[in-house]
């Protein structure tokens, strides 16, 4: 089977990805396994985050490459944490600084005012110099909880609420996870997308 490299080193993020990637008829290795480092994510949109990492894992490694980049959108912070929601309180990967911070933000905001989303932008490349990216996004509407619950899941999850199971994404099991959540979303579009342009 041909092989693909999924351009992320976060653990959170494989976890989900991998069994979703399981029949698209492509061997999943993940960046980490073969020594590639974290790309510089300099852009200024998801779409752009997403293309960074996943050209560097495919030019490091000669192989075709699955990038997401993603993050939390929540209204009444102007949009924030956003593109910087993997390191919003300063240091990369700290969720529990990160959630400390968005709660502290928060404090005092009525729950009709806490609406928030998920954002996920997955690309596909064949190679790092590919013009023609496959590009699919996801996203997940929800609202920020007052105190995290639950401990599923990754990042920001034990503060969104999800309304359609009246839990936090940190108290569902993966498997519903996947089945709503922006990146479950967003890699069902890039398989579609995938079986298009096979059969075309
Ligand atoms: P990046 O895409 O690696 O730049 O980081 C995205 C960041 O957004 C993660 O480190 C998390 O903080 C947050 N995030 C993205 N998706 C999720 C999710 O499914 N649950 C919780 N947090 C998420």
């Amino acid at each position: 089977m041909k092989k693909l490299v999924l351009a992320t080193s976060n653990r959170g993020k494989v976890i989900e990805m991998q069994p979703l990637l399981s029949d698209i008829g492509y061997t999943i290795i993940t960046q980490t396994e073969l020594g590639v480092s974290d790309a510089i994510e300099d852009g200024h949109t998801f779409v752009e985050n997403a293309l960074i990492k996943a050209r560097h894992a495919s030019a490091s490694t000669g192989l075709p490459a699955i990038a997401d980049d993603s993050g939390l959108i929540i209204d009444a912070l102007n949009g924030a944490p956003g593109l910087i929601s993997a390191h919003y309180a300063g240091v990369h990967g700290d969720a529990k600084g990160n959630i400390a911070k968005v709660l502290a933000e928060l404090k005092g905001i009525p729950k009709e005012q806490r609406s928030a989303r998920f954002y996920s932008l997955i690309v596909m490349l064949k190679h790092a110099d590919d013009p023609q990216p496959l590009i699919a996004e996801g996203i997940w509407e929800g609202e920020i909880l007052e105190s995290p619950r639950g401990e599923n899941g990754f990042g920001y999850d034990p503060i969104f609420f999800v309304r359609e199971h009246q839990c936090s994404a940190a108290e569902l099991s993966a498997d519903i996870k996947n089945h709503i959540s922006h990146r479950g979303r967003a890699l069902l579009k890039l398989r579609e997308l995938l079986n298009a342009r096979i059969n075309s």
